[in-house]
């Protein structure tokens, strides 16, 4: 027996819809097939983060434009409840900016990744400007560790007493 009414079951496929979003998937096959190995939704981190890549020590948001309040020519508001969509969307630009914040202090490196720059023309770049930045990150986080064994090396050294 279905229990569920007409609304219901438009909004319970609506939620099911959003776990996997067209945009997320896009990044996630390209990132993939280019050797980068993440883990999904890890509730674990502030703001649920969708693609979180641990070696890199960096997470991927996949932001609608509309939801998120991206300053593009998709994220329009509608013309009824002007008001009540400029609060709710005010509302979720707050939260991300914080939930960036809260990432930083804890030493994860954050990427947004906007729904329009995965639209066919410009698909190629964005994705290609990610591979970039993600490998941009690694080297700088290896440097920091690199320098810091050799800085050690070298304070060893200095200890060292010759007779
Ligand atoms: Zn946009």
């Amino acid at each position: 027996m279905d229990k569920l009414n007409r609304e219901q079951r438009r909004r319970c496929m609506a939620a099911i819809k959003s776990k996997d979003t067209k945009p997320e998937l896009i990044v996630r096959k390209f990132l993939f097939k280019k050797g980068f190995r993440y883990r999904l939704n890890l509730n674990r981190l502030p703001g649920h983060p969708d693609i979180v890549l641990k070696k890199y020590r960096t997470v991927i948001f996949v932001n609608g434009c509309f939801w998120h309040g991206h300053d593009c020519k998709f994220a329009s508001i509608p013309k009824s409840n002007i008001q009540f969509w400029k609060y709710k969307i005010l509302r979720n630009q707050e939260r991300d900016k914080l939930t960036i914040q809260k990432l930083a202090n804890m030493g994860w490196n954050s990427i947004t990744v906007w729904e329009c720059q995965l639209k066919n023309n410009v698909r190629t770049d964005t994705l290609n400007a990610l591979e970039h930045t993600l490998n941009s990150i690694f080297l700088m986080n290896n440097k920091k560790y690199n320098l810091k064994q050799n800085q050690l090396k070298i304070a060893a050294e200095e200890q060292v007493e010759y007779n």
